[in-house]
């Protein structure tokens, strides 16, 4: 059993459809996939972008998202033949939206509650109109409300998997049409608490439904269909030879995912690993490319994997004296950013200060206020985390000094390392980070100095990845 899942720009055009319903097709010939939609691209912000207008009182502007949202979807289905009667049901989803709006209109503020029912419309209505194709062409398919066996909790716009309800809910939805041949079109990103109410894993999160859902049916394989060759040894945004990696560990893939490799959702390898599912990524774009592998055990010669960067991360030190010989300071700290759900990507610390990163700076003021108690509190905004994720950093002497010494004239903000024994991190200046990366690369990873021969290609605005940043 396969679970494939592609992303908005998979999905993006009636012409980008039809090939997402070509790469089923093949897979169907072998094994009965389940297929994980994203929205079109664009169409998520959009929902977003209206159900904002309506809190701020600007009901016109969300009227003009609807109707871009329609506009997208309608040329779409004109563009197939026999989507007439889709016609009638994207109009009635669409109503159902301007009433939604209405109400938040009424209240004039956005509830992570309504944002989540409103956000999470695109993949209903992009699923639809896939489905809808395969259909057309005689695949034998079935289209799933993915909100009836998507079991979450009620942390609304990033909800928890409620693994004890999901698993047997997904399993009596799924198997029995998998069994009988039949291919299960359903959505990612969005799912429903025990009462029914709509919720959402997450911005870019329909990777981390595929894998839920992979790991519900025991999947052989979970593959993330996208814009992208696979996982990089850099983004090639910043690195001219940045290499595709053809295999990956989970434990690589999860560091690297984490730290700026966006090509996945982070949370995406957690399920599969547990089962030990591998994780395939491929390219709708080029899809005869090999993509990279997720799986267990890798080998490989490299020392250095790959270099990443998370920009837009904030740094805080805290330091005081009141620390020095004493204990419990650090619990105490963490105790703050565990009351406000922040939570803390890198940390180092000294006999009296900790440094410390977050990248969600939703409750800084009240996380500064409250560690204002114990110390000196100050804030570095606008900093980047550099990842080099290699392996055996404790086996091999001299990785690090090599790290260090490539790296001309970048001012290091902070060093976090040896936590794990194939991430060294460190913090430096936003406006350093793709120096620092370049140099990185060019230490460890370039061959030669060569060009990518794979003269990679990112389609206009590669929007998955946005979503993730
Ligand atoms: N459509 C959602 C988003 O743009 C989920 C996804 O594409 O993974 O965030
Ligand atoms: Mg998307």
């Amino acid at each position: 059993m396969i679970v494939m899942k592609f992303g908005g720009t998979s999905v993006g055009s009636a012409e980008r459809m039809q090939e997402v319903v070509q790469l089923v097709k093949q897979t169907a010939t072998k094994s009965c996939p389940v297929v994980v939609l994203s929205a079109m691209s664009s169409v998520t912000n959009a929902l977003i972008a209206g159900a904002k207008a309506a809190a701020a009182g600007n009901f016109n502007d969300a009227l003009r998202q609807v109707d871009l949202i329609r506009a997208k979807h309608v040329e779409a289905i004109n563009a197939i033949s026999g989507g007439a009667d889709l016609l009638s049901e994207i109009e009635e989803r669409l109503a159902e939206l301007v009433v939604t709006y209405k109400g938040i209109a009424a209240v004039g503020e956005l509830s992570k509650r309504s944002l989540d029912a409103v956000s999470g419309m695109g993949e209903l209505l992009s699923s639809a109109i896939v489905a809808r194709i395969a259909n057309a062409q005689g695949l034998r398919s079935q289209w799933l409300d993915a909100r009836k066996f998507m079991i979450t909790d009620d942390s609304f716009g990033r909800a928890n998997p409620v693994w004890g309800e999901l698993v047997p809910a997904t399993r009596e939805a799924l198997m029995p049409l998998l069994e009988q041949g039949t291919v299960v079109f359903t959505q990612g990103f969005i799912g429903s608490t025990r009462k029914g109410v709509s919720t959402t894993l997450g911005r870019g999160g329909s990777d981390y439904s595929a894998s839920i859902m992979g790991v519900a049916i025991d999947a052989d394989e979970i593959q993330i269909w996208t814009d992208v060759d696979g996982m990089m040894t850099a983004d090639p945004r910043v690195v001219k030879d940045a290499r595709v990696i053809s295999e990956v560990s989970f434990q690589e893939a999860s560091e690297l995912a984490y730290f700026g490799a966006k090509v996945l959702h982070p949370l995406t390898i957690k399920p599969a690993v547990e089962k030990k599912i591998p994780v395939r990524i491929l390219n709708t774009f080029r899809p005869t490319e090999p993509g990279t592998l997720i799986k267990d055990t890798v080998v490989s010669d490299d020392i250095i994997r790959a270099v990443s960067s998370k920009k837009g991360i904030t740094a805080i030190f805290i330091s005081t004296p009141k620390m020095l010989m004493s204990y419990g300071f650090l619990a105490k700290v963490f105790a703050i950013f565990d009351r406000y759900q922040t939570s803390i990507d890198t940390i180092a610390t000294s006999e009296i200060s900790v440094a410390l990163t977050i990248d969600q700076t939703e409750s800084l003021n009240e996380i500064v206020r409250d560690l204002s108690e114990y110390g000196e509190v100050r804030i570095v905004h606008d900093v980047a985390i550099v990842s080099v994720v290699g392996r055996q950093y404790r086996e091999k002497s001299g990785i690090a000094g090599r790290v260090f010494a490539s790296l001309k004239d970048v001012n290091i903000v902070m060093i976090s390392g040896g936590a794990s024994d194939i991430n060294l991190s460190f913090v430096v200046e936003g406006a350093n980070a793709d120096d620092a990366v370049r140099m990185l690369h060019g230490e460890f990873l370039s061959q030669g100095g060569q060009s990518n021969p794979l003269s990679f290609v990112i389609p206009s605005g590669s929007e998955e990845s946005a979503a993730r940043s």
